[in-house]
Parts: C-alpha cells; structure tokens; sequence
C-alpha cells in the first residue's frame, strides 16, 4: 500500500525515522545530524516502569533506506552492531529500514540479545512500518513524508479528542479498520418494527454496525426471530465515499423532514455515533491553527 520509494534518499528517511519514533514515544538524544560524521547513528531512549521504578533504556537506531534496489538489509551492512551499541552506552539496538534485514542479520541479533551482550533489539521493517502509519496519530506523518501515499490510503482523521471505532456488535472488530483491506466487509443495519397501518411514520428502533458475512445475519434474524423486526442496511465502503456520505446524510435528514421516518432516542444515538465514527475516514485532517480555534469555540459534548 506504502511505497517508501517515494522517500528520495536516506537523508530523509533517516529525518522521517526521527518524527516517526518521536510519535511513538521515544525520546530524541541525538538527531541524526550528518555533519562531519556521515552515517552516523541516532541514538533515542524512553522510560520504562518496572517494578522497582522507572528507568531508561537507550537505542541506537540504524537506519537503512534500501527501498529503491528492494535489497534486504544484511550483515555487511550492520557491522560492528555490539561497538556501536557500547560505543554510545546503549542498551538496545532497533534497525529502521525500508525493506527487510537478511535472516542472517536477524539471527546475529538474535544471539546478542540471548548472549546477554545487548538487551533487547527490534526491527522496524516496512511491513511494520506501514502497520503503524495507517493508525490514527500518524496521518501527518504520513502527509509530509509519502504524499502520495497518503492520497492512496486515505489514512483516518480525529474529528473527536479521541478515536472512535465502529466495532462490529457481534465480534468486536473495528470495521473502520477492515476498510484498508477492503472496502465492502462491513455494514450498517436499521431495525424498523413491523407497521400494521402504513401511513405511518417508519419507525427506526435500532441502528447497528456489524461484518458483512456471518455477523450481520445473527443480529437480523435475531431481531426478526424474536422481536419480529426487519432489518436494512447499507454498505459502509459505500457510505465512506465522500459524495455518498453527504447523500446518506441528506436522505435521512429528508426522511425526518417529511415525517415519513421516525428514530428512537437509542437509533438517533446510534446514528450519531456511526456519523462521528465514520467521518474519520471521510473528512481530511485538522490543521494545527484549527484544532486551536475548536478548543475556543467548543467542547466536544455535541458529538
Ligand atoms: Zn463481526
């Protein structure tokens, strides 16, 4: 989905390293400034609590942008790992790089870290890498060092202080989530009781999210089984195409408007919250200078 390609050398992709660990947590001891000493390793540490207190474990990351030949990383690449990782007095050794590290790079860390030599290792490899850019929190990473990419991905948004999951009511998955690996898993389900006396107002009692496949048909046919409700639904890979989500907005709002629709206080809730859960994929980033302007005009209690 990423093509770290698009990071034009190691210069940057060491830069990108830096923002990326920052995001994760880490502190920056010494950024990875290529003055006299080129290729030289960045050293980052963070705070751990044991069970005794908090201390510090320091890493020496090692970048390696390898993206463009698509080569994996191996142990002509890291030499001296254990020097380097005395040198600096870390304690830890973390790879971060565009493509794989050679199983024979892995196994070499692997018998330091059992040795005793080093404490621990890890390997930010792409694959990892890109698990962790399509999260929430990593989007304007992902904005200013892959554009384009982020074009493809379309990564999710806060809109609320905190991330809303669209959790299917049967398994717990997040159905915002499954939309990166494809689009049409999950949907949105409507309860409406049965009507004897049809110029009524349609009245909507529940509204619910769930997987396509499996999950959805437990939840209807118990509503129908034992509540003697029906059920609709509709595509949520669809309602997350911008055009379509304004239209499915505006249908509903028509709906109340001409009275011909009636939700519950539980369905209107459950709508609401759909809303707010799904415009993190629709709508686009908030700026920093907008983010500021909501914190004067509102809290966030009408969501
Ligand atoms: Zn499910």
């Amino acid at each position: 989905m990423i093509d770290f390609k698009e990071i034009p050398n190691g210069e940057i992709w060491e830069l990108f390293a830096r923002d990326f660990l920052v995001q994760l947590g880490f502190f920056i001891e010494s950024s990875p400034d290529r003055g006299a000493d080129a290729g030289k390793d960045m050293l980052i540490s963070e705070e751990l609590t044991g069970a005794l207190g908090r201390y510090r474990l320091r890493w020496l990351v090692s970048c390696k942008h390898n993206a463009v030949s698509g080569k994996s990383v191996n142990e002509d690449d890291e030499k001296n790992i254990l020097d380097r990782v005395k040198s600096f007095d870390a304690q830890g050794f973390i790879g971060f790089y565009s493509t794989l590290p050679s199983s024979a790079l892995n196994s070499r860390l692997k018998q330091l870290r059992d040795g005793g030599k080093i404490k621990d290792y890890r390997i930010f490899d792409h694959k990892l890498i890109e698990d962790y850019l399509i999260q929430i929190g990593f989007s304007i990473l992902l904005m200013r060092y892959l554009p384009q990419s982020y074009r493809v991905i379309k990564p999710l948004h806060l809109v609320n202080p905190e991330y809303v999951p669209l959790e299917c009511r049967r398994c717990g998955k997040d159905l915002l989530e499954t939309l990166y690996q494809e689009q049409y898993l999950g949907l949105i389900g409507f309860v409406e009781s049965e009507r004897d006396d049809y110029s009524k107002p349609r009245v909507i009692e529940d509204v619910y999210w769930a997987c396509k496949d499996g999950c959805d048909e437990l939840i209807s046919d118990h509503y129908l089984q034992t509540e003697g409700k029906l059920t609709g639904w509709e595509d949520i890979g669809d309602i997350a195409i911008p055009a379509f989500f304004l239209e499915f907005i505006f249908r509903i709002m028509k709906d109340i408007r001409n009275e011909s629709c009636v939700f519950t206080d539980n369905a209107y809730g459950q709508l609401k919250e759909f809303l707010v859960a799904i415009s993190q994929k629709v709508l686009r980033e908030t700026t920093p200078l907008e983010k500021e302007r909501i914190g004067k005009l509102m809290d966030f209690d009408f969501l």
